[in-house]
């Protein structure tokens, strides 16, 4: 039995995929393998940093104001996970999704890889709907990032809508089934004993001298 992070809110206009992950937490949980749940705060992410300023702020005063990345390290240290998922249904990807895309076989990937640490993180991106941010916020958002040419960042400029992507048919149980299973697949016992035989993975050959074979 293997233990596994979950971290959500790394965006939080993605409310539909923390929706994802509770239904996929339950399914790995019923399989036996503990979850932690971890939630990125508000305030440490790209949006929080802007909605919480007393001024407008620049882009760089944001960068380096949010503190997403230092929570997610303190994440791993606290927990010690042998899996980490990250849940996202980020804006940007929406082309990924698009019928006309080539690589548009699915409604949801998993990417990731190997850590420093050794453990395995993968980011767990699926299709949603969204919608403008209601007024009140936009305008917050607006006086806060005054001048900025990247102003309509997607992170910025829409949030998740829940109701609309269920019409679509995109349920939170029916992603969790099909992601659960590709986290129940993994063989963590046996991920962990050639881990520890082999100290480390075999570097991969030069780019060049695999060309060359
Ligand atoms: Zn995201």
């Amino acid at each position: 039995m293997a233990r596994v992070l979950f971290i959500v809110n790394e965006h939080p206009n993605e409310a539909f995929a923390i929706s994802v992950a509770r239904e996929t937490a339950k399914l790995v949980r019923a399989a036996g393998h503990t979850v932690a749940w971890r939630k990125v705060p508000r305030e440490a992410t790209y949006l929080g940093v802007i909605l919480d300023a007393d001024r407008a702020l620049s882009h760089e005063d944001v960068v380096r104001r949010k503190k997403t990345a230092e929570v997610v390290e303190g994440f791993h240290k606290e927990v010690k996970p042998e899996l980490t998922y990250k849940f996202h249904c980020t804006p940007h990807d929406e082309l990924l999704w698009r019928k006309s895309y080539k690589r548009a076989k699915a409604d949801f990937s998993i990417r990731g890889g190997r850590r420093k640490d050794g453990t395995h993180s993968y980011t767990v991106e699926m299709k949603a709907v969204y919608k403008p941010f209601p007024k009140r916020l936009d305008d917050r958002i607006t006086s806060k990032t005054d001048g900025w040419a990247i102003r309509r960042a997607s992170y910025l400029e829409k949030t998740t809508s829940q109701s609309k992507t269920r019409e679509l048919g995109l349920d939170p149980e029916k992603f969790a089934e099909r992601i659960a299973k590709v986290i129940l697949k993994e063989n963590i016992p046996k991920r962990r004993e050639i881990f520890r035989r082999r100290g480390r993975i075999k570097k991969k050959k030069p780019l060049l001298k695999r060309w060359r074979k």
